[in-house]
């Protein structure tokens, strides 16, 4: 894309988004990885490193030892890493009036720690642990000085002893029916969707974008790279979402 095109691009993003009356964020992996956390399927994915079968709740199941050393490494960095100039852009946007909410893929609840308040987390939160016995769930500090001692294995429940497993949605598990419903009926009412560093491959969040495409909202994609639905957007932007988000900020408020 050249730098005239990405200019053009840049402005027609930010006219949709002030002309919006209710515009909603799809955001993925990618939108993270300027903050260290690596994504699933972009160019340095965790699937590269650990295989996509860690993921699967049958793993957790059969091997819950070696799915919590993947899941310590990972933790160890989603709770170091602070929110990225995409996380805010999208935040200053909500302050602004002009965005809604956030449906997020992610688990690192670094939209909250970059001020958004109405985020929608259909895949759960790494900030949190579900017992598989008794169900009660616990925040991560709770359990924390656990998770970081030395010869640890498998957190169990403070309640019951049942294994303890991070809250997120596992492949092979059911979204959360609440967060879903929500996700849904959001991406049916508005008239402006955007999606911002997903792959568009996990259902149903990928899905959603075209709910709201078939109820009339207009869609913009920024992503690393191409997806398999590009061609279902309006304004469709490659580059990092953590360079392109502030520059679509900074067009929407000189046109507003
Ligand atoms: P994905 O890994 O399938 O796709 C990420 C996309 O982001 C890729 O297409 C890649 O090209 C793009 N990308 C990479 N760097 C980017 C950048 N700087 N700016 C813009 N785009 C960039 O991710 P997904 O679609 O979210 O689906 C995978 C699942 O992985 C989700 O369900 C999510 O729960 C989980 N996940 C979450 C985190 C997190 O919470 N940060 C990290 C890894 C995976």
């Amino acid at each position: 894309m050249s730098e005239a095109e990405l200019r053009a691009r840049i402005r027609e993003a930010a006219e949709l988004i002030v002309e919006s009356k209710k515009n909603v964020a799809l955001t993925g992996a990618g939108i993270s990885v300027e903050s260290g956390i690596p994504d699933f399927r972009g160019p340095n994915g965790l699937w590269k490193r650990y295989g996509e079968h860690v993921g699967h709740i049958s793993f957790f199941f059969t091997n819950p030892g070696e799915f919590w050393k993947f899941a310590l490494e990972v933790a160890k960095v989603i709770f170091a890493a602070r929110p990225n100039p995409a996380h805010y852009a999208l935040a200053e946007l909500e302050k602004m009036g002009k965005l809604h909410c956030i449906i997020t893929q992610n688990i690192d609840g670094l939209h909250q720690k970059a001020g958004s308040k109405n985020v929608i987390e259909i895949h759960g939160t790494a900030w949190r642990l579900v017992c598989l016995q008794c169900g009660t769930k616990f925040p991560v500090e709770e359990i924390a000085s656990k998770l970081m001692s030395k010869g640890f294995t498998i957190p169990r429940c403070l309640k019951c002893e049942g294994i303890l497993k991070p809250d997120t949605v596992f492949f092979g598990e059911r979204l959360p029916e609440e967060e879903l419903k929500i996700a849904i009926s959001e991406s049916m009412s508005c008239d402006l969707f955007m999606v911002v560093g997903s792959s568009l491959v996990v259902y149903p969040a990928a899905s959603l974008p075209g709910i709201a495409k078939s109820h009339g909202a207009k869609t913009i994609l920024v992503n690393l790279e191409r997806t398999a639905m590009d061609e279902m957007f309006d304004v469709v932007i490659y580059g990092k979402a953590g360079e392109i988000l502030p520059k679509i900020v900074e067009e929407v408020k000189k046109m507003m």
